[in-house]
């Protein structure tokens, strides 16, 4: 199981599963999302992650490779 926070530790999850396709990309695309030269990324299935109860209000954002 992998758990983990944003900074403030106001927001909290939990990770059932396990990573399907750790890696690095140096794609411009990853480099602007990321703010640096080289992106660490690994991906996990959807249905197993979960967030803790915080009490903040959960936003979740989208992009496209259009930007
Ligand atoms: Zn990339």
């Amino acid at each position: 199981m992998y758990t983990g926070s944003c900074l403030c530790g106001g927001i909290r999850y939990k990770i059932t599963d396990e990573p399907i396709f750790p890696h690095f990309c140096s794609c411009h695309m990853c480099q602007r999302w990321s703010g640096s030269a080289i992106a660490a990324w690994v991906d996990f299935p959807l249905a197993s992650l979960t967030f803790e109860e915080s009490g903040s209000e959960l936003v979740v954002c989208q992009f496209s490779v259009d930007g």
